[in-house]
């Protein structure tokens, strides 16, 4: 039985993380680099509590026995009496497998672990933790009080029980899920990101522009919003880390990462979350193409 979720990034999936196993009834502890960013992350998810009971799909005392769930520290040794631990930090391996050493020795021995990482292989990472049978891939989709869909990637050591556990820790958030095998960026990332590749190679090669692309695919295709909107959502330095995934784990030039979005991120031009990315932000008004 999940009581004490513990959540490791209050970015835009670790805080969503938060918020909906709060709001589920469970106690959180969230941890983040630091103390500013973990009550940054705190004042987001209050800010879309407060969405949430503004639309009438929570009442305000509910709202707040959330909050009241929500801790928050900027130390691993934190999530010591967790039952259930889910990794939400940067799409970055390397910081991915340095945050499991430091956590593994905190936890309590019958503890889950889960890695929101939305491409890197679980089975690598839960190679680096002391207990690959209790670890698994757990992929909640942006925004996570929204999304209906949460993936689940066994590892080749996870357990029937631990699945078993996640399963119904996902039950308990009202959340559909699928199962994915480990492959990198497994089911929906392997189609959505080189869709969304594809968008800005079509930017790059100069076929449409910004609104041209977004607006064919929204109208021409049905989707609910156009791919270069997405990506500036999802993150653009997610999104090439993603593409490097499928890129270096399928050996396949189809995989390539376009040079435009490799030079978006290293201008430091995210998306929603930086203020600037195929759209700029910063105006607070209707969003303006960058090209
Ligand atoms: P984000 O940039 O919004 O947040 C990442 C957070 O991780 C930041 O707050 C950062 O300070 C923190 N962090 C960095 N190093 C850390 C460390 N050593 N210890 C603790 N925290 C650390 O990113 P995000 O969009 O929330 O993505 C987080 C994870 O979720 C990534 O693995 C990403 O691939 C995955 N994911 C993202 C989306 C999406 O649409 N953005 C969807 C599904 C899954």
């Amino acid at each position: 039985m999940v009581e004490k979720v513990g959540v490791i990034g209050a970015g835009q999936m670790g805080n969503g993380i938060a918020h909906v196993s709060a709001l589920a009834g469970m106690n959180v502890m969230l941890t983040d680099i630091s103390m500013e960013k973990v009550e940054a992350g705190l004042e987001v998810i209050r800010g879309n509590l407060s969405r949430q009971v503004g639309k009438g799909k929570i009442t305000a005392a509910e709202m707040d026995a959330a909050m009241a769930r929500i801790k928050v520290a900027d130390s691993l040794a934190a999530h010591s009496d967790c039952d259930l631990v889910i990794e939400a930090a940067v799409e970055n391996e390397k910081i991915k497998t340095a945050i499991f050493k430091d956590l593994c020795p905190h936890l309590k021995k019958s503890a889950l672990v889960a890695s929101n990482t939305s491409s890197i292989a679980i089975t690598r990472l839960a190679s680096t933790t002391d207990r690959p049978e209790k670890f698994m891939g757990v992929h909640f989709m942006n925004p996570v009080p929204v999304m209906q869909l949460v993936e689940l990637i066994p590892g080749i050591a996870t357990s029937e029980d631990t699945f078993e556990r996640f399963k119904v820790f996902t039950g308990k958030l009202n959340k559909t899920t699928v199962i994915s095998e480990d492959f990198p960026a497994f089911i929906v990332n392997r189609i959505l990101m080189p869709m969304i590749n594809e968008a800005i190679y079509t930017l790059y090669e100069g076929v449409g522009s910004v609104e041209a692309i977004d607006s064919a695919m929204m109208l021409g295709a049905n989707h609910p919003m156009g791919p270069l909107t997405l990506a500036d959502f999802i993150g653009l330095d997610t999104c090439l880390s993603i593409m490097q995934v499928l890129y270096d784990g399928l050996a396949d030039s189809k995989y390539r990462p376009c040079p435009l979005l490799v030079k978006y991120v290293e201008a430091g031009w995210l998306g929603r979350k930086t203020g600037r990315g195929f759209y700029d932000y910063r105006t607070g008004g209707e969003p303006v193409p960058t090209r």
